[in-house]
């Protein structure tokens, strides 16, 4: 070098103007080079983001839906924490995973196959210096993952029970206050969140040995190639600044080698939640839509012919053997003791289970044959649990129906007797109803819930013992109502009171999941021992 800057003085060439241009050309096009590479960073950061943030809306999206289908077995099966869990902290898993990907996968391969382009360019004599650093950085992710891989799916799973117990508290508060067990709430929600914070712990401290070994491989690596590069450089093989370069590169394999191995130590987080989210989205459904083409009539006759039927996972028949015809223009009781299957007969019939023996028909059709849709449009249901939901009085009444009809939400709350109350909130029918409606008294809500099932005009009605909260008065003027108003539909009443039941058509017994007897009140006070048992208990002789 110094030879031949003898030789460009001689030449009567400025060394320093030389220099100074290289210099400069070299320094403008690395600024250019940088800059390009930042203005990428940011295309890239904004697209990984994007679609990062599109992909978990979407799998959020098909989660709701695949959920909204579930039939109550699949739903308990999942348990409602879990599906929360999955659609919310498994969701955001992968969405970390698919920015991290897109960040730094496209970008690793690049600067190691640069990296080892140039590193054979100027020494290819000590590519093995590299080898170890790499090796170096692969024993040590093998051993990471070994460790934390196991962990990992207990780490969602330790979420699910965060979530349940949460779940379970918050909804269960007055209970809990009431019967000051918050010491037994709090040392089993204490347990449960000691269990994922000391996982969690142990999952990031493993986590944590990766940047100082990371930066010993690196250092090691830069320590033998000055070792392996002094050796050269002292025998003129090597110059000092190509040696500065290769371990410039160097650092730059290694590095990409280490991203990549950090996407593989956090992937099986990602794959967990991956797998945990196509468990739900791959459920099926167990209560099938019937085929397409069939289109029912709706004159409303229901019959159950020997039905029989356990909930999953349970070894005792909730209903056996159970045969009854319900007809249009008729008004059919069920009364029994607590347990006896009553709601378990309007669960079957609005196939929120399916039979295990024997057929439900409608019109003489099995409802399996019906779409699901046109089934429950078929029916009027108002369940034993009066669930509303947050939003106004009308909206809540006109739940069923396409579109918000005045005249009809006033009309089916006059006849469930719920246009007085709601008239007096303020604000009327615009008065807001809080989540699940508890801002409401039981009754209220009851009123509420039967409106909501009037206002749709359907063939048949099913109420699963929907008067228990009302007074008395209220229960008959609501009963006279509905008989008025349903003249023409099937109506199935399940109740406790003999008060409502004595009047109906047809009155069936259940008992243990089987009917005891079945007939008008006068016949089965005399031939039924459970209804006549029941009777007494409730009304003197002399009434009955
Ligand atoms: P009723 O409405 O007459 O009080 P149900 O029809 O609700 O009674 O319950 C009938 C029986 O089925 C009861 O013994 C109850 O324990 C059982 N049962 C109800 N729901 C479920 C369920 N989801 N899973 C398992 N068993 C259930
Ligand atoms: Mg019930």
């Amino acid at each position: 070098a110094a030879w031949i800057l003898k030789c460009y003085t001689l030449l009567g060439a400025d060394d320093r103007d030389i220099q100074m241009g290289y210099i400069i050309s070299e320094g403008l096009k690395m600024l250019s080079l940088v800059f390009l590479s930042a203005c990428l960073s940011v295309v890239l950061g904004y697209l990984s983001a994007y679609v990062g943030s599109s992909l978990s809306r979407d799998i959020r999206e098909r989660l709701f839906k695949k959920v909204l289908s579930f039939s109550p077995a699949e739903t308990d099966g999942f348990s409602v924490a879990s599906l929360i869990t999955r659609s919310t902290s498994d969701v955001q898993q992968v969405q970390m995973m698919t920015v991290m990907l897109m960040r730094m996968v496209s970008y690793a391969p690049i600067m190691a196959i640069g990296g080892t382009i140039k590193v054979f360019e100027t020494a290819p004599s000590m590519w093995w210096v590299i080898g170890v650093g790499v090796l170096a950085i692969g024993i040590m992710l093998f051993t990471l993952m070994r460790l934390t891989m196991p962990r990992f799916r207990l780490l969602q799973n330790l979420i699910d029970n965060i979530n349940r117990i949460s779940r379970e508290t918050l909804g269960g508060m007055m209970v809990i206050r009431a019967f000051g067990s918050e010491k037994r709430e709090n040392e089993r929600f204490k347990s449960a969140n000691g269990e994922l914070t000391s996982v969690s712990l142990f999952v990031n401290r493993v986590m944590g040995v990766m940047n100082p070994g990371m930066n010993l491989v690196m250092n090691g690596t830069t320590l033998l190639i000055v070792l392996a590069g002094a050796r050269q450089i002292g025998r003129g093989l090597l110059q000092v600044g190509d040696m500065m370069a290769f371990i410039t590169y160097s650092m730059q394999i290694i590095s990409a080698f280490l991203t990549l191995g950090m996407i593989s130590v956090s992937a099986p987080r990602a794959l967990v939640s991956v797998g945990r989210i196509a468990g739900v989205l791959e459920a099926e459904s167990s209560i099938k839509d019937g085929p397409e083409d069939f289109e029912p009539q709706r004159r409303g006759e229901v019959a159950f012919e020997n039905v029989s039927f356990s909930y999953p996972q349970s070894p005792v028949k909730a209903l056996s053997g159970i045969s009854f015809r319900a007809l249009p223009g008729t008004v059919t009781a069920v009364i029994g003791q607590t347990g006896s299957g009553k709601s378990t007969l309007a669960n079957l019939l609005m196939r929120f289970y399916d039979v295990q023996q024997g057929r439900i028909t409608i019109d003489g059709r099995d409802i399996r044959d019906f779409k699901l849709t046109t089934l429950r449009d078929i029916i009027g249901y108002v369940p034993q649990r009066s669930l509303l939901f947050s939003g106004t009085a009308g909206e809540n009444i006109a739940f069923g129906l396409e579109s918000y009809d005045e005249k009809r939400v006033r009309a089916a709350a006059a006849d469930a007797q719920a246009d007085r109350f709601i008239s007096s909130m303020e604000g009327g029918y615009g008065a807001y109803i809080a989540q699940g409606g508890s801002n409401l008294s039981g009754g209220q809500k009851q009123r509420v819930a039967i409106a909501r099932a009037l206002a749709k005009n359907s063939p048949v009605y099913i109420f699963d013992d929907s008067f228990s909260a009302l007074d008395l008065k209220t229960d008959l003027k609501v009963r006279e109502a509905i008989a008025q108003r349903l003249s023409k539909s099937t109506v199935i009443i399940i109740a406790q009171r003999i008060s409502t039941v004595m009047n109906c058509d047809n009155i069936i017994v259940l008992s243990g999941g089987k009917i005891a007897g079945m007939g008008r009140h006068r016949q089965l006070l005399e031939t039924c021992p459970q209804y006549k048992e029941i009777a007494l208990s409730q009304l003197s002789e002399k009434e009955l």
